[in-house]
């Protein structure tokens, strides 16, 4: 059963079908709607899909009978898919407890509205080609964002790709390297375009007397490439980088099917200097058995662990265990999605290596991530100072 609200006294409506609620929803978006996950023959989450695809803007109470942990997902999909999602509620709920969240709701300022819901009707589906032509018109660019360690100093950052499109507007890494990776040779230039801006970048650090290596963002279809690592480090030559200027993260992918030759590769990068970390550790395709094949330099723990760990004992688990398990690898590790002193103290209680995340710093363009490498060398600004005395030292190899 879903119900949907609309403010002014909370005019109600209730639906027990899925082609009732969508009728529902589509004839005028209310102000708030409670969605059972068990409606009739569909589930809560597909109606979670349908009011994405509706650019529902108004306010979701997830309810369910099912235990917290399926709760917990759909909010995490809910959140995933951009929608709002102003409380979960285990049934069966007491009605007080409804009111309250209806309540807080009411006392929330509104949101604008969509006065009606179009289907979504986006500019043309981006293209491979369409890539390329960013590249040579100068749309793309590299932001940095600071990797700070847990002793407070920075010594890395993450180079993460930007392109401003005239017709789309901003258009983030997410919606174009997987259409990248359709085309290898597309991908190839992709990465050897990312490697030349992050060596020039390295080389303008250096010139302020900032000289930290950036970590650039590979895919798994460059590491089919067996000529890679030879490219990677003529490029690096060429533009007179030393070892370690340049760091390499690759989250792992279908396209890393064949171990053997991918580890072969790993390894020649490895033996050229470049340190290799295995990006958002314990989502997707990462397994253990690649940890053990791949000679990987440093984990990068999912943001997605990382958020929960206040919330979550599930979470503060697995944080905890990938912290021991890179100890006890001799890896260095890197928790990612830092947005607060609390996760960033905890992280460090429970012996990380070194953060990165909103806390310290969004990506920043060049000049802006210039001055603020000057502004935050010293630990106590970055808030780091009393838990870095408190942290349990942690036995890494250099990258
Ligand atoms: P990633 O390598 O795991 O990068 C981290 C992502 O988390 C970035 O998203 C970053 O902006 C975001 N982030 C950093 N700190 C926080 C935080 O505190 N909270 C939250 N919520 N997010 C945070 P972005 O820039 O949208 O990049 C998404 C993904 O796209 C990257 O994930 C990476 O896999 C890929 N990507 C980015 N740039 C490149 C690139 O140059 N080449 C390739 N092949 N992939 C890239
Ligand atoms: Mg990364
Ligand atoms: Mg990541």
């Amino acid at each position: 059963m879903a119900t949907v609200a609309r403010r002014r006294g909370w005019e109600v409506s209730t639906a027990t079908r899925p082609d009732s609620f969508q009728d529902l929803i589509s004839a005028a978006p209310p102000d708030a709607i409670l969605l059972d996950l068990q409606l009739g023959a569909s589930d809560g989450i597909e109606q979670l899909r349908f009011l994405h695809t509706r650019n529902y803007r108004g306010n979701i109470v997830l309810m369910s009978g099912f235990d917290a942990r399926v709760l917990a997902s759909a909010q995490e999909i809910g959140d995933s898919l951009g929608l709002t999602i102003a409380a979960v509620i285990e049934k069966p709920a007491r009605i007080a407890r409804i009111e309250g969240v209806l309540l807080a709701i009411e006392q929330a300022p509104a949101k604008p509205q969509a006065a009606t819901m179009p289907e979504p009707a986006g500019p043309r589906a981006i293209l491979p080609h369409d890539i390329d032509e960013a590249i040579a018109a100068g749309n793309m660019a590299l932001q940095l964002q600071p990797i700070v360690n847990a002793g407070g100093t920075v010594e890395r950052a993450e180079a993460l790709i930007r392109w401003w499109d005239p017709m789309r507007g901003p258009v983030l890494p997410d919606a174009f390297v997987s259409v990248a990776e359709t085309d290898g040779a597309v991908m190839d230039r992709l990465t050897m375009w990312v490697a030349e801006t992050a060596a020039q970048h390295y080389r303008r650090l250096a010139e302020l007397g900032e000289p930290v290596q950036i970590c650039i963002n590979i895919s798994g279809c460059n590491l089919r490439d067996a000529d890679f690592p030879d490219h990677m480090a003529a490029l690096r030559e060429r533009m007179s980088v030393p070892w370690g200027g340049i760091g390499l993260e690759i989250t792992e992918s279908v396209a890393m099917h064949d171990l053997d030759a991918t580890a072969s590769v790993l390894a020649r990068l490895r033996l050229k200097g470049f340190a290799v970390a295995l990006d958002d550790f314990g989502t997707g395709h990462s397994s253990l058995t690649t940890l053990r094949r791949m000679p990987f330099s440093t984990i990068k723990i999912d943001k997605s662990f990382v958020r929960d760990l206040l919330t979550s004992n599930d979470s503060l688990t697995i944080v905890r265990s990938v912290i021991q398990l890179a100890h006890d690898m001799r890896l260095s590790s890197v928790a990612e999605g830092v947005e607060n002193a609390e996760v960033a103290h905890r992280l460090i209680e429970l012996g990380i290596g070194a953060l990165q995340g909103y806390y310290f710093s969004k990506p920043l363009p060049f000049d802006a991530f210039a001055t603020w490498l000057q502004e935050n060398r010293a630990a106590t600004s970055l808030g780091l100072a009393r838990a870095a005395g408190e942290a349990h030292p942690q036995a890494c190899p250099p990258d």
